[in-house]
């Protein structure tokens, strides 16, 4: 099937109406939660070929939150659903104001490599639950995450309201020309740019997940060994290839040199002195990614690991201090398991300091301190953070996710997903028996002074 004919095969379902029918929508949802559950086993062994993901950490970072969203959308979509009233303003008495979530239509999802299964489906399960056909495009980095998806979902329902295209540069060039009523895009900030130049084309709205250098504030009464500890699991998590990552840490000089410590500490815990070849520690997704990070990691200013293996694409959990912001590690997102540590000993100059790049997706604040929390909270503008941890906030399905700026635009996860893929539809119903003789020519001063009075 080309992919013009994939397109007119989902036009042809959505005008059709089937997936305006919550039930059905309902129904779709069970059976894609059902083929999930049958085939585990396949969606492991597939990610642990493309990175060497062990299973507690693909159902702790993937699976699980995807049942959840499942579990979620199924349970609540008949109230989303709804048609809401709202009040009506006296210009338009007698009347009755309804807000109807009406589906975009054809929908399109492109995906990044790092969370192969989440970052995909999650938006496809919103998508579904709005009533909109979705055509899942999968990054093809992760190529054998991408055939069990393609494999899964494409022999098990029907493509004109749910259909998986592999393939790379060109397979998503060819969809992006086509028109598409919602384009749902994960990835990095350049391609991000891309599909907003070809979703314009066609006016698609667009919601962009991209990336950024999420930073970490550690202030001096934080409680350290905490902190380390939830740093550390944030950022060696899938070996750091996370959107959400601590990209670098602000630590206040007097307390560095013990947080440096307790990191050193907490990393030998959560992967132990040697991670190469164990469960607990996966590996960077390809060689040109392995190069790019090598070269991030300046040598003289290694605190612990700096260990790599080319041909088992390992870098060992690697901290970095005396880090300035003119080092070649603080340019661009890292996503990888490298942790620059800069200090700081003015609050103010280094709000300062960060307000100057371009807004995180994440940010994270380490300190009991109520006003500096609510201080770097209103400060600095970024996409959404957690305070006194690390990454967590995206397993909250009540906080919608999403970026901000050059990290991204819109949002998703429950409710927001559902609303990201749904259009308002604003519905006036007048009553007949009442027309205001304001509305109407002549126009003069008597009336004027009326409609004043009224609306004034
Ligand atoms: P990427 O931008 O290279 O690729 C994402 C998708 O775009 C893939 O499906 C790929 O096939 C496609 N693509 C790549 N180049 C393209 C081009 N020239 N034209 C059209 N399509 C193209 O990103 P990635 O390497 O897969 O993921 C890493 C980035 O994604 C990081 O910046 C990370 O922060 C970000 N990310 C963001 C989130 C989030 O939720 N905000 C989640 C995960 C990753």
């Amino acid at each position: 099937m080309t992919t013009l004919e994939l397109i007119n095969l989902q036009r042809e379902f959505f005008n059709k109406h089937i997936n305006q029918e919550v039930k059905y929508r309902i129904e779709q949802l069970k059976l894609f939660r059902k083929i999930l559950k049958e085939n585990e086993s396949l969606l492991f062994e597939a990610i642990d070929k493309d990175f060497g993901k062990s299973q507690y950490e693909t159902y702790i970072t993937e699976l699980s939150l995807i049942y959840h969203e499942i579990n979620l959308a199924i349970k609540k979509v008949r109230k989303w659903s709804k048609p809401k009233y709202v009040w009506t303003n006296l210009a338009n008495f007698p009347g009755k104001s309804r807000i109807i979530p009406e589906p975009f239509g054809n929908t399109l999802v492109i995906g990044a490599w790092n969370y192969p299964y989440l970052l995909t489906l999650n938006p496809a399960i919103s998508a579904l639950a709005a009533g909109n056909t979705v055509i899942i495009k999968p990054s093809e980095l992760a190529l054998h995450t991408s055939a069990i998806m393609a494999k899964l979902i494409n022999e098990n329902f029907d493509a004109g309201l749910m259909h998986v295209v592999e393939g790379g540069v060109k397979e998503t060039t060819d969809l992006l020309e086509q028109r598409f009523d919602k384009i749902f895009f994960t990835g990095s900030t350049a391609v991000g740019r891309i599909v907003m130049q070809a979703a314009a084309n066609h006016l698609t709205p667009v919601t962009l997940e991209l990336g950024g250098k999420s930073p970490v504030f550690v202030l001096p009464d934080a409680n350290l060994k905490m902190s380390a500890k939830r740093i550390a699991w944030g950022k060696f998590l899938n070996a750091g290839q996370t959107c959400v990552a601590p990209d670098y840490v602000l630590v206040h000089k007097d307390i560095k040199e013990e947080l440096l410590q307790e990191l050193k500490k907490q990393v030998e815990i959560i992967h132990g002195d040697e991670p190469k070849g164990k469960e607990t520690y996966v590996r960077i997704i390809n060689k040109r990614h392995f190069d790019r990070l090598n070269e991030l990691i300046h040598r003289d200013k290694i605190f612990c690991g700096g260990e790599t293996d080319e041909e088992q694409l390992y870098i060992s959990p690697t901290i970095l201090d005396n880090v300035s912001f003119d080092d070649k590690v603080m340019e661009d997102e890292i996503f990888g398991p490298i942790l620059p540590v800069i200090e700081f000993n003015n609050l103010e100059e280094i709000i300062k300091k960060v307000r100057t790049r371009p807004n995180p997706l994440a940010m994270y604040i380490f300190t009991k301190k109520r006003k500096i929390k609510e201080r770097l909270i209103k400060e600095i503008s970024f996409g959404g953070g957690s305070v006194n941890d690390t990454i967590l906030h995206l397993s909250n399905s009540k906080l919608p996710f999403g970026g901000k700026g050059f990290s991204g635009t819109g949002n998703y996860h429950g409710k927001a997903g559902f609303d990201t893929f749904s259009h308002k539809k604003s519905i006036l119903f007048k009553g007949l028996w009442f027309e205001p003789f304001l509305k109407y020519a002549p126009y003069n001063k008597f009336k004027l002074k009326l409609l004043r009075w009224i609306i004034e």
